[in-house]
């Protein structure tokens, strides 16, 4: 029999045309692997990134990698209970937090669970961990201030609502006590606060929930806390928590201050789960998206156009430096998302310049449009004292008596000004009070003074203005500038204090 070409295709091509696909995907997908809180899944097919998956256990997972046949999932929590062969199911679901003001005064973990012993958050709203960033007609520049308090900051490195500014220096240099000052600053502002800790000790994490207790900062407040005990997964997630709730209330008007203490961490989590996920290492085996990761969290930092209801969030990320080396590769990433930097000095920290701020490597690059006239007006002769003091301090090692008179007035100067910079935690000042003070230093009024005396000068002045001169404050408050009334009547307040002051002296 011949075996004739054409009826063979011609069957063929009718059963191809008549061919009924009859495949049904399958509602849940197998664990194959388990291990480091990371399960790689075979058979769930439409799953999406950042889709919320549900082990066998009860326990959720994060689908992180989506690759031809398998899933590699993230798992919330410990993978403990976790087994080969256990089934997986997708939930539909984005992973989502609660939000609301619900949130105020509570600690949270990463996927908003209360922690702090007060029982279960009853909130109204859930919110998704990503989102897209305002685009640029949803959003305005940045035009008020976001006063943290701290004069050194207030004053040469100011912030302003919707501004992303970098907390940036060794361990141990103050980068959390700026922080908790800038949310204990903003008591009466209206403006509400998201502290998220990232890698923190435990006990690191509830003294800063008692000092903000202490300092009746706590009920504007939300904390969200992944430990260091946490897996990666969640050190990972809380950044993203902390946005999510911050970002509810500033879609909903209001204005939010958020803290990441710190990203440092935050990426060496997102490079744990990275490698765990076999993606390929880039440098100092990072993952390739690491940029992506910090900017898609600080781009979500707006101040919202007056359609879209005039709500701000204000990002102060917090990055730790290894001897002062800002050109690491998360570092230098972060300084280039951020729209300026808070430069903090190990020296100047073992000085005693505390704050140590370190005025030319910190740089604001918008916040300058929200300072008020007043701080403007007396901060502009400041910085520059200041530069000429640095540039004298830097090479003169010359004892004073061998230097010019021009010269060594500078210096005088010089260390007056940082001595009035200078500030103890847990005091943010008002502003009216950050001006007077700085007006004093610039105008030369504490030039005649012990260096030593400069702290116990600058307590005794404010209550003397408070007692005798009531109108700087409330005018500076209202006009917001230093009028020559203003002006008039500081030089008065000046000549009497510093007067009455000197007497005390000897
Ligand atoms: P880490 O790297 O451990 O997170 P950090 O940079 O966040 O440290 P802090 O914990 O804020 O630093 O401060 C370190 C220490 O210095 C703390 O004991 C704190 O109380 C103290 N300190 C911070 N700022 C000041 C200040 N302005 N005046 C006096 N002490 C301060
Ligand atoms: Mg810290």
């Amino acid at each position: 029999m011949a075996i004739r070409a054409e009826e063979i295709s011609d069957i063929l091509i009718k059963e191809i045309e008549g061919y009924q696909p009859d495949v049904k995907e399958q509602p849940y997908g197998t664990v194959i692997q388990v291990g480091d809180n990371i399960a790689t899944v075979y058979g769930l097919r439409s799953v999406r990134f950042g889709e919320l998956l549900k082990f066998e256990t009860g326990q959720l997972g994060l689908a992180m990698n989506l690759e031809e046949d398998t899933i590699g999932v993230v798992v919330l929590g410990t993978d403990s209970d976790i087994k080969e062969g256990h089934r997986v199911e997708s939930t539909g679901r984005i992973s989502e937090v609660p939000v609301g003001d619900a949130m105020l005064g509570r600690v949270v973990n990463a996927l908003g669970e209360a922690i702090d012993g007060k029982g279960a958050i009853v909130t109204d709203a859930t919110r998704t961990l990503e989102f897209t960033a305002p685009i640029v007609p949803e959003r305005q520049p940045v035009h008020e201030p976001m006063t943290t308090g701290v004069k050194a900051i207030d004053a040469l490195v100011p912030i302003g609502r919707g501004q992303r500014q970098l907390i940036i220096g060794d361990r141990q240099t103050g980068k959390t006590a700026i922080a908790l000052d800038a949310i204990i600053n903003q008591k009466d502002t209206g403006v509400l606060c998201v502290y998220v800790a990232i890698g923190q000790k435990t006990n690191t994490i509830s003294s800063i929930v008692e000092d903000l207790r202490r300092y009746d900062a706590l009920n504007h407040t939300v904390i969200v806390a992944a430990t260091a005990n946490d897996p990666p997964s969640m050190l990972y997630l809380a950044a993203y928590t902390g946005c999510a709730i911050a970002e509810h209330m500033m879609y909903a008007g209001k204005h939010v201050l958020i803290i990441y203490d710190d990203l440092t961490k935050h990426a060496k989590a997102y490079r744990e789960i990275s490698l765990l996920l076999r993606r390929p290492p880039g440098r100092e085996a990072y993952p390739g998206d690491v940029f992506f990761l910090h900017s898609r969290l600080l781009e979500r930092a707006a101040k919202l156009s007056d359609e879209m209801g005039k709500g701000s969030m204000t990002a102060l990320p917090i990055i730790e430096t290894q001897l002062g080396d800002v050109s690491a590769y998360i570092p230098t990433n972060v300084i280039s998302i951020t729209d300026g930097q808070i430069y903090l000095d190990t020296d100047q920290f073992y000085q005693g310049i505390r704050p140590a701020v370190d005025v030319g490597l910190s740089v604001s690059r918008v916040g300058g449009a929200a300072q008020i006239k007043a701080m403007k007006s007396v901060a502009g002769p400041l910085r520059l004292d200041l530069a000429q003091y640095r540039n004298l301090a830097a090479y003169t090692k010359l004892s004073a008596d061998e230097l010019d008179k021009a010269s060594r007035d500078q210096l005088t100067r010089g260390e007056r000004i940082t001595a009035v910079l200078k500030q103890k935690q847990f005091v943010p000042m008002p502003v009216e009070k950050e001006v007077a003070i700085i007006y004093a230093a610039t105008k030369g009024y504490l030039d005649e003074l012990p260096l030593n005396s400069v702290e116990r000068f600058e307590e005794g002045f404010h209550t003397f203005v408070a007692e005798k001169h009531p109108t700087i404050s409330s005018t500076i408050k209202e006009k917001k500038a230093v009028t020559p009334e203003v002006e008039a009547s500081l030089k008065e307040a000046l000549t009497a204090y510093v007067k009455q002051f000197k007497a005390t002296l000897s």
